[in-house]
């Protein structure tokens, strides 16, 4: 089915407003052209917060629990730097400097998809939103029904896949007959799956089951502490309450909004309009606050793809009128109940 006519104005009409407000924002700040000094500050100011944080609690000067809040804070914000750079937005020409930034932000992040794949799975996004191929959201439970399972696999991307891999196998295979997934996509998914989590994801999830595991077993007093239990956890409390815990919270919060504001199943293959809905009632802020507010802006990325977080969160006040008067929905929770559908069943 076709765009219609008015559907393909309309997104003409909103995708101008909105980039004119991004225009003002610039010319207003002149700074915001220094953009990739501002980008590496960013993932250097980041990077310095986790840091300082680690060492606070290796000290005993922080609790473990304001560490992992904190440094999911900070992995916030270098998830939308991986963001950015994945669009192309900072050094784009200095190859050496967008793939060392690429690596820090999977390095903090380290149980998500190898950056440089996700890139292919992004793009692949933005052309096929809502979409049975929309590998990325489908990978963090667009779509899926509310019940336990989908709880449960919100913040992780192996169990998710491993649960549902069946289903997504057989549906995959289906839109491949219908010649909407191609060789290309094929191949690139296959390798997602074999190299996508190496060398960090992997690994750090089945230290992480074991881990809670074993955590639970002490908890209830099924297992008593032995020596080689007192090396583990001395070795590897630090990883989980840096580099695990908090990504495991920021996923949670980041995979909820995103799956929720997506619209799943029902809509017009490339209609903005019907891609996405602004999620920003006040029960959303304790995970917005975990994923950069992420449900109010996201919707403002699916019209104006090229512009940094930062400017996008400056331009939110005027964007959303525009969305607003436009017809764009604004926190349709009928959704939640309707596996992401936009229209009501
Ligand atoms: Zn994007
Ligand atoms: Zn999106």
């Amino acid at each position: 089915m076709n765009i219609s006519n008015a559907d393909t104005i309309k997104i003409r009409r909103i995708t101008s407003e909105l980039q004119k407000e991004h225009d003002r924002i610039r010319l207003k700040f002149k700074f915001l052209k220094f953009q990739n000094f501002i980008g590496l500050s960013i993932l250097i100011l980041s990077v310095t917060g986790i840091v300082i944080s680690s060492y606070l609690w290796y000290e005993d000067l922080m609790s473990t629990l304001f560490l992992v809040l904190t440094v999911a804070f900070w992995n916030s914000i270098l998830h939308e730097l991986e963001h950015d750079l994945i669009h192309g937005l900072y050094f784009k020409k200095v190859k050496f400097i967008h793939n060392m930034m690429l690596f820090t932000v999977w390095f903090f992040r380290p149980l998500t998809l190898n950056p440089w794949i996700r890139t292919y799975w992004h793009y692949n996004h933005h052309q096929h939103s809502g979409q049975k191929i929309d590998i990325e959201e489908r990978g963090v439970t667009n779509g899926e029904k509310w019940s336990f399972l989908r709880l449960l696999i919100t913040p992780d991307l192996v169990l998710g896949f491993l649960l549902r891999l069946r289903r997504l196998k057989r549906e995959i295979k289906q839109e491949k007959q219908n010649e909407k997934f191609s060789e290309k996509d094929s191949k690139k998914l296959k390798s997602t799956v074999l190299f996508g989590m190496l060398p960090f994801g992997i690994p750090l999830h089945l230290l992480f089951y074991f881990w809670i595991i074993l955590k639970s077993l002490f908890y209830f007093a099924l297992f008593s502490p032995a020596n080689w239990s007192s090396s583990f956890f001395e070795i590897s409390n630090p990883i989980i309450y840096i580099f695990v815990l908090p990504n495991i919270i920021r996923q949670f919060c980041l995979h909820l909004i995103t799956s929720n504001m997506h619209y799943y199943g029902d809509i017009q293959e490339g209609n903005i309009l019907q891609q996405t809905q602004v999620l920003n009632r006040w029960w959303t802020w304790p995970f917005q606050l975990f994923c950069f507010n992420f449900g109010s802006t996201h919707s403002i990325h699916h019209f104006v793809v090229n512009e940094p977080f930062y400017v996008r969160q400056m331009s939110m006040k005027k964007s959303h009128e525009v969305l607003k008067q436009e017809g764009i929905r604004f926190n349709d929770t009928t959704s939640f109940k309707n596996a992401n559908h936009y229209w009501p069943k």
